[in-house]
């Protein structure tokens, strides 16, 4: 396996092809290479680039995708613009895993499914389209509950994209194909499996993504909840970004991670909330519509009640934020 530590962007793309990978922090990829699960021929170490910048301008951040997660959750601009964003890192993995994992990998990295991750599953169709599911076919493992098909029922990795998403951030990427870059909507990233699973993103591996955009708004405010079985794997969350005026909700974008295929933005439920006195946002209406779409299967049934809770629990906390804001 060939190793490149590349100085520059035009160098990184110019190694890419169907053969190499990306590394970022290089945690979760160095799992799936010692596993076999990945194996590529071409390692591009990111690491050098200058792409570890945070930005504030005209109402937007800019995040560079080599940014490590500690660095992200610890930038004053951050922490007062974007508290979300803080509020969700804290959380995740431990800090040491933290000082390592950068923004792009921690977007781009793969399911957490563990039949994906256990080579001696022969039936994943993930890694090889045909070959079966193994949680399908009777594993315990519940899965997902938003956004599966009938050949993969696997849980999206990415928690940052939760947030990310709710604040509709956008990601810019280059092509080794053309030197010019692109911006799309972070949402529009990810895909749900269908009939082929074997990619969660709807971009090719080859495309290096070189920032998150976000937007900050003075009168947005954010609830973020999780409900994890360990603390080091989120099982079921809910990023919610409400912008309120005169105690009314004008704008809302409803994210629900963990339990769904990909980020999973809940459509039926915000057109409930915008329009509406805050103060009606706790509804059981509110929460149950978040859920329509749900798809569980009789192992993933339990989990809508987590899916419940943690929906309500991230209205909850930023109506309360908004209540604090105002004291
Ligand atoms: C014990 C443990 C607990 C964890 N707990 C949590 C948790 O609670 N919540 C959570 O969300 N995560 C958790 N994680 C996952 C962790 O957050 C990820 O492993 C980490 O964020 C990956 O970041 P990285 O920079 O190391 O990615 P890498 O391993 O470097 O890359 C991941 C993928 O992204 C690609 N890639 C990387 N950078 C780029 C780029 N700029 N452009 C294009 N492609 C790129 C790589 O090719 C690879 O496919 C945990 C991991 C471990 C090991
Ligand atoms: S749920 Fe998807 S990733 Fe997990 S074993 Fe089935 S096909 Fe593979």
């Amino acid at each position: 396996m060939q190793w490149v530590r590349a100085q520059s962007i035009a160098e990184a793309l110019s190694h890419a092809g169907p053969t190499s990978r990306y590394v970022g922090g290089g945690l979760s990829l160095s799992l799936l290479l010692q596993r076999g699960i990945e194996q590529p021929e071409t390692l591009i170490d990111l690491s050098a680039l200058p792409l570890r910048q945070i930005e504030g301008r005209q109402g937007l951040l800019r995040i560079g995708s080599q940014v490590r997660l500690a660095e992200l959750s610890a930038h004053p601009m951050v922490q007062s613009l974007a508290p979300l964003l803080t509020d969700i890192v804290r959380q995740l993995a431990t800090p040491a895993l933290r000082n390592q994992a950068t923004v792009g990998g921690e977007l781009l990295e793969r399911t957490r499914c563990p039949l994906f991750r256990d080579p001696s599953n022969p039936r994943c169709n993930k890694r090889t389209v045909g070959s079966g599911c193994a949680v399908i076919d009777g594993s315990e493992h519940p899965g997902a509950l938003f956004g599966t098909s009938a050949s993969c029922v696997a849980a999206s990795a990415s928690e940052l994209a939760i947030g990310l998403c709710a604040m509709s951030a956008e990601v810019t990427l280059y092509s080794p194909e053309g030197t010019t870059e692109r911006s799309l909507p972070l949402l529009a990233l990810y895909r749900s499996p269908g009939s082929d699973p074997s990619t969660e993103l709807t971009i090719e591996r080859t495309e290096l993504l070189t920032s998150v955009t976000v937007p900050v708004a003075t009168q947005q405010v954010f609830g973020y909840a999780r409900l994890a079985e360990s603390p080091l794997v989120p099982l079921a969350s809910c990023a919610v970004m409400l912008s309120v005026r005169d105690q009314v909700v004008v704008d809302a974008k409803v994210i629900l991670g963990g339990l769904t295929a990909k980020p999973w933005r809940a459509e039926r439920c915000e057109p409930l909330i915008i329009g509406q006195p805050l103060a009606s946002v706790l509804s059981d209406r509110v929460v149950n519509a978040a859920l329509d779409g749900a798809q569980p299967r009789p192992a993933s049934r339990p989990l809508r009640s987590l899916a419940q809770q943690v929906v309500r629990e991230a209205l909850r906390r930023a109506v309360e934020k908004h209540a604090a804001h105002r004291r």
